[in-house]
């Protein structure tokens, strides 16, 4: 390597990446000699030469080389340097980036050879068995769709921050052992050791945690949170799942639906896609159910399905509570939201029925795509509304005295919303699976992307955890 080009890599990168250009870079690098690092995607053999496309983090380029040089093969690990020359015209490849030029190979080295994989890489993968791709998942992640998606995902979490970040918000984490508590869900459970007999729960999201932190003064908190519910896996939720999760102090509920589609309109429109109606249109729950019989919807023809368009609506107006299967009240949404102010006098005076919850839920091409309330901070209203769900004054002590506590030492009004990652994802990329925008998803009966789980553990860590497993017969 001639000291010029020695001393622009230095200049342009950090001492240790000197060495390397990424593929991207070589169009910017013709008549210089680079070294490339990546992996085969294809080989193709003509006479004494091959053409070998070598990928790396940034893109492709095609590299020219003849058959002595090393007998690579698809998906090996290569080094490649050589010569950065421009193609002939009628060469050129307008469907890669690096399509002007190509590599003249001068040395090939194998840091790393490849196994014949277990299913093909270049196309989209959708026909291929879930258990399989899952087994190997950290090759079915090298391909294409996939690669993008995280790579999206990644970009749109941190679009996410930047624009909180730009709205005065703090980034807090809460913690994952915890309190079991009723979000609608089953909880996982994690034993103790120290404490025999007893139990935490992973959190079905950080509610409480996030009301607290109004309670502390914080106005603004959000946190990329991760979720975890043992309920039945289905193509758009899985047992652990990542909310943006948001809680703001002194705010209406037009605030809180007002930042939320701001952002989600800055984030859609940077990906190029097209939103139906803006801003977007509200209903009530009983327009939802008039008008499409249900409180997911998708306002969306045919035809702008096809055209990928979006569609986002939001629904108000809930109401609180609905009748189980037994007959005993429950809520439909969320038990720490406030009772609309409209209904609050008729709600104090004993009404149940018809009682509208403070909730808005954002619908986005027919999925429910984040929900969220205004709380209720006044422990009269709290209580109420654990009374009604049936819990004895006892209980809702035990259960919930912590927050009616808190909530007797200046708590702000609040409220907050949580918009799921990975349907936001989903949405966005238009993929039918949230499997798609996640690196190691479960399989759909609970099992784990390459790692084997669940699975039985050590006698002793049993006995450490006082845990006896009777087995089902
Ligand atoms: N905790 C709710 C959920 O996880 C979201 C919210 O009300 O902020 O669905």
């Amino acid at each position: 390597m001639s000291s010029s080009i020695v001393k622009n890599a230095v200049n342009q990168y950090n001492l240790s990446y000197m060495e390397r250009t990424l593929a991207s870079q070589t169009p910017s690098r013709i008549g210089k000699i680079v070294t490339l690092k990546g992996w085969v995607t294809s080989r193709r053999d003509h006479g004494k030469i091959m053409f070998i496309d070598v990928r790396d983090r940034s893109g492709m380029v095609q590299i020219v080389a003849t058959k002595q040089l090393a007998d690579v093969r698809s998906e090996y690990c290569v080094e490649v340097t050589g010569l950065v020359k421009e193609r002939p015209p009628q060469m050129v490849n307008p469907k890669i980036s690096t399509g002007t030029i190509e590599i003249e190979a001068e040395r090939i080295q194998i840091l790393s050879a490849a196994k014949e994989l277990p299913f093909p890489l270049d196309t989209d993968g959708k026909d291929i068995n879930e258990e399989i791709r899952l087994k190997y998942r950290y090759l079915d992640l090298r391909r294409e769709r996939l690669n993008k998606n995280i790579k999206l995902r990644s970009k749109v979490v941190d679009m996410m921050r930047q624009y909180l970040f730009s709205q005065d918000f703090t980034e807090i984490e809460t913690p994952y052992l915890t309190k079991s508590t009723p979000e609608g869900s089953r909880d996982f459970l994690v034993p103790s050791r120290l404490q025999s007999g007893n139990f935490y729960a992973l959190p079905q999201s950080p509610q409480q945690y996030k009301q607290l932190l109004m309670v502390a003064g914080f106005e603004r908190y959000f946190q990329i949170a991760r979720c975890f519910r043992d309920e039945d896996l289905r193509a758009d939720r899985g047992f652990e799942h990542s909310q943006l999760d948001i809680e703001m102090s002194f705010v209406t509920r037009e605030d809180v639906m007002n930042l939320i589609e701001t952002m989600v309109i800055q984030i859609v429109e940077a990906q190029s896609g097209v939103i139906l109606k803006k801003p977007f249109p509200v209903f009530t729950y009983a327009e939802a159910m008039k008008q499409y019989g249900a409180d997911k919807f998708d306002m969306r023809t045919n035809q702008e399905k096809e055209e990928h368009k979006h569609a986002f609506a939001w629904v108000i107006d809930f109401p609180f509570f609905e009748k189980d299967k037994t007959g005993a009240w429950t809520y439909t949404h969320n038990p720490f939201s406030d009772v609309l102010e409209a209904d609050k006098e008729a709600f104090q005076k004993g009404q149940i029925e018809g009682v509208r919850t403070a909730q808005y839920d954002l619908v986005w091409n027919g999925f429910e795509a984040g929900g969220g309330s205004i709380r209720s901070y006044q422990k009269e209203i709290l209580s109420k509304v654990f009374s009604i769900l049936g819990h004895s004054e006892e209980q809702i002590q035990s259960q919930f005295g912590h927050m009616l506590e808190a909530f007797s030492y200046g708590a702000p009004p609040h409220g907050g919303i949580a918009l799921g990652v990975e349907r936001f994802m989903m949405c966005l990329s238009g993929e039918q699976s949230i499997k798609e925008v996640q690196a190691f998803p479960q399989t759909s009966s609970g099992q784990t992307s390459v790692m084997d789980a669940p699975s039985s553990v050590s006698d002793e860590q049993l006995k450490e955890l006082h845990i006896s497993v009777v087995s089902e017969k």
